[in-house]
């Protein structure tokens, strides 16, 4: 048992902007207990001008300051923990502050950067290394993944995610057994056999949560996530089970109700905005309160799946995050004042081990057979008739599985039957004696079942590093083509910003689109916009299939949508750290291939140096027969030199497939980022889309009997004017690629009233909804079309009417044209651009 208090750290989020000084300092050299001085600039103690210089200390057994990596958070806080997690004893980290301190940073990590990864990844990395360290125990993994939102639990790795919000979800809930142990129920168990599996799992669960999270419910700063990595340990042949949880927690924003102002005692009695942390905290009182004998914990579903880890059998840590700005001090000091408490906890943490009595039962009955064997060898009960043909072909099959089992403790168990035991003996020295035989000599033997034993890992690696080979082709390819993309998206944002400099009208009647819509070139344009953006992110989808259904919402979009979906994307912040993320990818793709090459010469270096080696003792026997001499006994120098040469080229082929398995991890880890990024952007356009839709049907002017030809002519014109919109919206490099679908009919009356606005950040909406001066020098243009009812009967006869007036004005187009021109008319007659010069003649009428 290991009695232990709940360990504390606190980190310093570096501020958002620099020049912070004065308001704390560490001192870390008092006593060895390092200390945070938390320093009340002197106007804002009491919210007075006064010249009080308040401070406040706190104790913490670490103090990670501003600079601090992920890497030496994990190494100081979370190894240790993840080290007795493999002995066998419960852990539990959690991270406590106030919303925007870096809880969500420091468990899971940045969304960004590779080296951003926060514990639970590095924690997943180190415990798989163990794992693949120690032999001599058999280790299960399985993950859950635990949001509890509004005293609800949800299960975040549940496969009805997609389908649901998170409301519709079946909650978790809490049974307790007789022994008052907490059984989770509707809580899935997912085993992760590898390190890859288990990140996936990580990164479904934080996209189901991202996808659940709205607006309203605000999941990512009022819910807890519990991500728990259940193990499980046994010794081969032990009837023995060791079981131990990991629980790594980000809790919700522990910010308060009233900002009572720093230095007033009305700071400890503000109430947080969440209940659960209430609760959490009178648990936290009740256990650090000596003579309390009840502890609230059944108050909240957070206390009560946190039990053990708060005053039970948990080694339990707990990093207070920190974000030290001016404006943040109260809530950085109750932080303190939290984190103080709860280091007076202490935690009793036992070994968790029990007897699985499946096992149990196996050992017993092998126990009792073999003493009844034995019984019967010393009753001396003798069995005299002949074995039959089928009792020797298995007692020979034995034998030869026995052999072939390379475990030293295997036995080769016959039972108390001196007929059986004879012929095995028998055997086996038929089998000695043919290999003498037959075997020539045993030296090559001996080499061949050397390299036989070197091999036996080999076609597994071999197998693995196949796969690599052409994962990083295909990687390879798809990188190629994303290259090839990007060139071609920078020529055309810089054509269209050339063309948005140019005058409106100019270019309304000289230019056609960059690629107009019946061109070959249109053609190629859109095939390899949308079908390639797909693609873009379809690569990573290829891989983790979880996330790749997650990802799918593009393809229920329609082509107008899309287009919005592109230049929302292309203007994007996140796009930056995608592309950024994409450069990464590129060169570990690269590194791979190259280290793929080089592993693949060490592979056939080792394999030549062996052939090398069996030859030479070929060679070796052959002589000493030959010249009848004995094999010589001094070791022959050439083979010393061949076996070193030998060892240095596994050495050197070990190392490289270690980096090539963790490159491996590296690239899937920033593919699942991209992923994350992906879904997070397609969840802001959707928001966005339906802001900008809602937006519309509120501004969309009364029913002007011009503008609402245009949608009904031809929707490639319409998109066509969006398209300048956009482009004379001087939004920079604004352009819409791939022109109208002219699929558009009367009946895809939602995506016309939602229509891309022309601004093109998701922050725009207030630009849109404000008309601006540039806004004013376009002409109006029908943005919603059709404002329809509601009531289908009084629709379709809104729209029967305009779908009328439309032929009438077609009709009335024909006749001008033919009059005008007869060429244009039978260009009209086709789906061109030419149509544009046609609304022209049309308005200008
Ligand atoms: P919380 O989960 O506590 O609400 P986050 O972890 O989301 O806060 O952090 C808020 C922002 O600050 C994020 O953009 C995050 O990347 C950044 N951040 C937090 N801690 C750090 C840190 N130690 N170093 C760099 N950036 C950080
Ligand atoms: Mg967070």
């Amino acid at each position: 048992m290991v009695k232990q208090t709940i360990q504390i750290f606190a980190r310093v989020k570096p501020p958002v902007r620099k020049h912070q000084q004065g308001i704390y300092s560490i001192d870390e050299d008092e006593k060895l207990i390092p200390s945070l001085e938390i320093i009340l600039p002197r106007d804002l103690a009491d919210g007075f001008v006064n010249n009080k210089r308040e401070s406040y200390k706190f104790k913490f057994q670490r103090i990670f300051d501003q600079d601090a990596n992920q890497e030496t958070i994990f190494e100081n806080i979370a190894k240790p923990v993840a080290g007795s997690v493999l002995e066998g004893y419960n852990g539990t980290i959690f991270a406590y502050g106030q919303t925007g301190s870096g809880k969500t940073f420091t468990i899971t990590g940045g969304a960004e950067r590779y080296s951003d990864r926060g514990i639970i990844p590095r924690t997943l990395t180190y415990i798989f290394e163990q794992l693949q360290k120690d032999s001599s125990k058999m280790y299960t993994m399985h993950i859950s993944y635990l949001e509890i939102y509004n005293e609800c639990g949800y299960d975040l790795l549940d496969p009805r995610h997609e389908a649901s919000s998170l409301e519709d979800l079946p909650k978790v809930t809490i049974l307790e057994d007789p022994d008052q142990n907490i059984h989770l129920k509707n809580l899935t168990l997912h085993q992760a056999t590898t390190e890859e599996e288990a990140l996936n799992l990580l990164f479904l669960g934080d996209t189901n949560r991202m996808i659940a999270e709205t607006p309203m419910n605000q999941a990512s700063t009022r819910s807890h996530c519990i991500f728990t990595i259940h193990l499980s340990s046994k010794e081969p042949g032990s009837a023995t089970v060791r079981h131990a949880k990991l629980h790594l927690v980000d809790l919700a924003g522990s910010e308060r109700v009233a900002k009572t102002g720093v230095g007033g005692h009305l700071l400890t009695e503000a109430k947080y905005i969440n209940l659960s942390l209430h609760y959490l905290e009178q648990v936290i009182i009740a256990l650090s309160e000596k003579h309390r004998s009840h502890i609230p914990y059944r108050n909240s579903m957070m206390t009560s799946v946190l039990r053990d880890s708060l005053g039970g059998n948990c080694m339990t840590t707990m990093i207070a995050t920190l974000s030290l700005e001016k404006r943040n001090l109260d809530e950085s000091i109750s932080t303190c004042r939290f984190a103080q408490r709860v280091a007076l906890i202490k935690n009793e943490a036992v070994l968790n081990e029990e007897i699985d009595p499946r096992l149990m039962i196996k050992r017993l009955q092998k126990e009792i057979q073999e003493l009844k064997d034995e019984l019967a060898m010393v009753t001396g009960e003798q069995r005299t008739e002949a074995l039959t043909e089928a009792e020797l072909l298995q007692l020979e099959k034995l034998v030869t599985s026995f052999l072939e089992d390379q475990d030293p403790e295997s036995r080769l168990e016959v039972g108390a039957d001196m007929r059986k035991v004879h012929h095995c003996f028998h055997h086996l020295k038929k089998l000695l004696n043919d290999k003498k035989i037959f075997g020539n000599n045993t030296v090559s033997n001996t080499v061949s079942s050397e390299s036989k034993d070197q091999d036996c890992q080999e076609p597994l690696k071999e197998e693995e590093y196949r796969k690599l080979r052409d994962i990083l082709k295909q990687r390879d390819n798809e990188i190629n083509i994303l290259v090839n993309m990007l060139k071609k998206e920078k020529k055309k944002a810089q054509e269209a910003l050339h063309l948005a400099g140019m005058d409106r009208r100019e270019f309304r009647h000289s230019q056609s689109p960059p690629f107009p819509l019946g061109s070959p070139e249109g053609q190629r344009m859109r095939l390899s916009s949308a079908p390639s953006q797909a693609q873009d992110f379809s690569i990573l989808g290829n891989r983790s299939s979880l996330l790749h259904k997650k990802t799918g919402m593009r393809e229920e979009m329609s082509l107008g949508r899309q287009e919005a979906f592109e230049i929302f994307k292309r203007d994007h912040a996140d796009s930056v750290t995608i592309d950024d993320n994409k450069q990464i990818l590129k060169q570990r793709f690269s590194e791979a291939k190259a280290l793929g090459e080089s592993i693949n010469e060490a592979r056939s270096k080792i394999g030549h140096l062996k052939e090398e080696i069996t030859q030479r003792h070929i060679q070796q026997v052959a002589l000493g027969i030959s010249g009848n001499m004995a094999v010589p006994l001094m070791p022959d120098q050439q083979e010393e030199k061949l076996r070193s040469q030998l060892e240095e080229e596994k050495r050197r082929y070990k190392t490289m497939f270690t980096r090539l398995k963790a490159l491996k991890v590296e690239i899937e880890h920033l593919q699942l980022l991209m992923d994350k990024a992906k879904v997070k952007l397609q969840k802001e356009f959707e928001v966005w889309w339906a802001e900008e839709a809602t937006n519309l049907q509120v501004n969309s002017p009364a029913v002007n009997s011009l503008d609402h030809t245009k949608p009904f002519l031809q929707t490639s014109d319409s998109q066509h004017e969006q398209s300048q919109l956009f482009s004379n919206k001087s939004s920079g490099g604004w352009e819409v690629q791939g022109q109208g679908t002219g699929r558009f009919d009367v009946c895809d009356v939602n995506a016309r009233k939602i229509l891309p606005s022309p601004c093109p950040s998701p922050h725009s909406q207030k630009q849109s909804s404000t008309s601006t001066p540039l806004e004013d020098s376009i002409p109006k243009r029908p943005m919603s079309s059709i404002p329809l009812t509601g009531d289908s009967q009084t629709d379709s006869d809104i729209l029967a009417f305009i779908k009328a007036r439309q032929s009438i004005l077609q009709k009335q187009y024909l006749q001008l044209l033919c009059s005008l021109s007869p060429k244009s008319a039978v260009s009209f007659a086709q789906p061109s651009t030419n149509r544009k010069g046609l609304s022209d003649v049309l308005v200008a009428r």
